[in-house]
């Protein structure tokens, strides 16, 4: 238990003395001072269960010192008994009183009374003591409490940071997985496709030792198609990739877009038979672009127009400087559309938002034309009119004619 002091104030050393022999006492130290003024040095840096501060001193007396010792913060509290002579009267026992002294005890005083008072105080600064620790365990409990808190509320984060890392990475496997079978199931048709053609013509000159031109004109024609479809399958696999390893590369060139669209009309009109073109463009509008990646983006969108109206009708191509000067190419299809639930997934890689449908496709297309356009510094963006069918529209920086 740690030492319990005690002050003892006064300048006439025989007192001080007679109060020593009286309080001396294993549980507690005594400290004495001759003056207000040394009383007011020792407690500067310790602290006392009592004070017994004589009344009459010379220079400055108990209760100017005991003014003092309630000014400062660290005293304000401390218990003071103040001896004085048989002959204070009532005025000083008030002004005592008033100056926050706790007993008045009249020399020569009944040691037991004095020792009993003093106990009393010593207990009570003790028990003070103790509720201070207490107090102080009880501050660095809530503490612990807090840390302890912080500490699950931040494990609670990463376990639900890795809970939420694991999902997304289980659902990429999932998705490569479920994208592996359908890129396997596409390649098939084609393959199958070209592998029945072959051998039927390789039957018929087996059996008969002669070829049909028309038969096989029209199985030539089947195969080129077939082998057109697989080279452009292969080539959406290697374009993702090259994007996913960030290495597909452009060769940009000044590229007039409308000329561009264009070309890429007349090349596709012959092969139509349910839609038509429907082309509005002006006469020439540049960008920088890498044309046959342009031209792979177009034509892609056009693909899409046609796939995804099967009951034929009008593929309208606009061409036009929209307000922020970009030059805007869209495609716009009268066909099924897609439902709004899918529509902020379109672009996504491996997505296909008429999966349960027989169109086919791998859902690559249009990440691939994103990328593409994105590295060209423009936005490929999609629009839904109310009247149905999908609007597409490339927006790519547009280049003046003298730059
Ligand atoms: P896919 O090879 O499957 O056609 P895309 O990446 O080109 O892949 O397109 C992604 C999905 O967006 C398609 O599976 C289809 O559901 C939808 N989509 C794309 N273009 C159109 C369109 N013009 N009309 C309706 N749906 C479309």
């Amino acid at each position: 238990m740690a030492s319990v002091n005690i002050l003892l104030v006064d300048d006439n050393q025989e007192n001080l003395l007679a109060l020593e022999a009286l309080l001396e006492g294993p549980d507690h130290k005594l400290i004495t001072a001759r003056s207000g003024e040394a009383a007011l040095r020792c407690l500067l840096d310790q602290d006392f269960a009592v004070i017994l501060l004589d009344v009459r001193m010379p220079t400055m007396d108990g209760f100017e010192t005991a003014t003092l010792i309630r000014g400062r913060e660290r005293s304000r509290h401390t218990p003071i008994i103040f001896l004085t002579g048989f002959e204070s009267n009532t005025v000083n026992l008030f002004k005592g009183y008033s100056l926050g002294a706790v007993d008045y005890l009249v020399k020569p005083v009944v040691p037991e009374v004095l020792k009993a008072k003093v106990a009393v105080f010593v207990e009570l600064f003790r028990k003070n003591q103790d509720l201070q620790h207490q107090l102080e365990r009880i501050r660095e409990l809530k503490q612990d409490v807090k840390v302890h808190k912080r500490i699950n509320e931040e494990r609670r984060i990463l376990l639900a940071r890795e809970q939420a890392a694991r999902a997304e990475a289980e659902q990429a496997v999932r998705q490569r997985d479920e994208f592996l079978s359908v890129a396997a199931h596409e390649l098939k048709t084609p393959v199958t496709s070209l592998r029945g053609f072959a051998q039927t013509i390789l039957r018929q000159m087996n059996r008969t030792n002669s070829i049909d031109p028309e038969r096989v004109k029209h199985a030539l024609e089947a195969i080129d198609q077939q082998s057109n479809k697989l080279s452009l399958l292969v080539s959406q696999l290697l374009d993702i990739s090259r994007i996913e390893a960030g290495q597909l590369r452009l060769d940009k060139q000044p590229t007039d877009v409308t000329g561009l669209v264009r070309n890429i009309a007349d090349i596709m009109r012959p092969g139509m038979t349910l839609h038509t073109f429907r082309l509005n463009t002006p006469d020439s509008i540049s960008t920088l672009a890498d044309p046959l990646r342009l031209e792979q983006v177009v034509t892609n969108l056009i693909d899409n127009a046609i796939k995804y109206s099967p009951d034929g009708g009008p593929v309208q191509i606009d061409i036009w400087l929209d307000e922020e000067d970009l030059a805007c190419i869209a495609v716009t299809d009268c066909g099924i559309g897609v439902p709004v639930e899918h529509r902020d997934h379109i672009f996504d890689r491996f997505y296909r938002a008429h999966a349960a449908s027989h169109f086919g496709g791998m859902g690559l297309g249009l990440h691939i034309s994103k990328q593409i356009v994105q590295l060209h510094d423009g936005i490929l963006e999609a629009e839904f009119p109310p009247e149905g069918g999908s609007r597409f529209i490339i927006r790519l920086p547009h280049l003046e004619e003298d730059q």
